[in-house]
């Protein structure tokens, strides 16, 4: 099976290609990825000579490059895990999301029509269901609401992938997951930005009352779940991803602090982020009686081996935390 992955530098794109490399002897994979700020080759360098892997520096939105790869390697698949990701960027300048998120998933599917490609997997995110107020959790039946340009942008994605199934029958799957944690998330995201300015002795902001609920994962159920999806998902379904696994912010910093032995008075509480989301929480029924994926890693310690990950790799993180560091004042 010849694969396309695209964002395969990024955090879940590298442990994506890493798991499928290590449980599919005959898979080979192509990584088109752009390289931006956020992807990183140094997340896949125990599999850069690997004979099954290929990569390939490349914008998805180029629509002539995509056209030129998928019509050369005829591939069996794709699963697009490309994207601009993180929600503060966004709201910053939407500009990139809008290119990537949208143009891009159009580009691809495109692709992926001529030349008869006969499975897509849209890597998406439950931000597209926007905020929980109740106790209830976002189904695959949920209304898409998003409430910042990163997930309006996803939701985009995703519904450009509906229209592709519906109209030209394009044998596509959306997963929507929730927040993943784990090995190689670039420092700007929660966890490891938390453990990495509390390596530092920094400090700890957190947005508003820190009481906002995040569903957490750890990022190779993350991958397994993906895994299934790509090799026996239903084309034109949808399927959640978590892990039942609601923490709120303040509390996840607190137990962060705690497994490294640090005291709470680094945390200090910043203005709120603008359209800040208040809960996520995903159900993931669908996922787990029809594909039978559960989720494997503990939170205790799956947390536990990420801030130990942390602390092993510092020269991994230590240049981007120090060249590129605006993102630092907010968690
Ligand atoms: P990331 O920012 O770590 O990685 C994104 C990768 O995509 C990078 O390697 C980057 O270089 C590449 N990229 C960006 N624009 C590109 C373009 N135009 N063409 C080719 N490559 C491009 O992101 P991530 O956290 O690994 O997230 C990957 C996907 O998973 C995203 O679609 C995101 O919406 C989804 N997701 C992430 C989470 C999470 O918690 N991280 C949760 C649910 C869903």
């Amino acid at each position: 099976m010849d694969v396309l992955v695209t964002g395969g530098a990024g955090f879940i794109g590298s442990n994506l290609i890493r798991h499928l490399l290590r449980f599919h002897p005959s898979m080979r994979i192509t990584n088109l990825d752009k390289l931006t700020y956020a992807g990183n080759l140094a997340n896949l360098v125990d599999v850069k000579s690997d004979p099954r892997y290929r990569f390939v520096r490349g914008d998805i939105a180029d629509a002539e490059l995509v056209n030129q790869l998928v019509g050369q390697y005829r591939f069996a698949a794709i699963v697009n895990v490309a994207a601009e990701s993180h929600v503060d960027r966004s709201i910053a300048d939407a500009e990139d999301f809008v290119r990537t998120n949208v143009q891009g998933v159009s580009v691809l599917l495109e692709a992926a029509r001529r030349f008869g490609v006969s499975r897509f997997v849209q890597v998406s995110t439950d931000e597209v269901y926007g905020t929980l107020s109740g106790r209830e959790k976002f189904s695959e039946l949920s209304p898409l609401a998003p409430n910042n340009p990163y997930a309006a942008t996803k939701a985009g994605g995703d519904l450009l992938i509906r229209s592709y199934v519906r109209t030209y029958g394009l044998p596509a799957m959306i997963t929507r997951c929730s927040n993943n944690y784990g090995p190689y998330q670039h420092p700007e995201k929660l966890i490891p930005k938390a453990v990495t300015s509390a390596l530092q002795g920094q400090r700890l902001p957190v947005y508003g009352d820190g009481k906002n609920i995040r569903d957490w994962i750890h990022v190779t159920d993350h991958c397994r779940a993906l895994d299934l999806v790509l090799h026996q998902g239903v084309p034109g379904e949808v399927y959640n991803i978590g892990a039942d696994n609601e923490v709120a912010n303040i509390t996840l910093v607190k137990e962060i602090l705690d497994i490294m032995g640090l005291s709470h008075d680094l945390i200090t509480f910043t203005a709120d982020r603008p359209g800040h989301d208040w809960r996520y929480g995903m159900d993931a029924t669908r996922i787990r009686r029809r594909l039978g994926w559960k989720p494997q890693v503990s939170w205790e310690d799956g947390l536990r081996q990420t801030i130990q990950w942390y602390t092993d790799n510092r020269h991994w993180w230590q240049k981007t935390f120090d060249s590129d560091n605006w993102w630092r004042d907010c968690l």
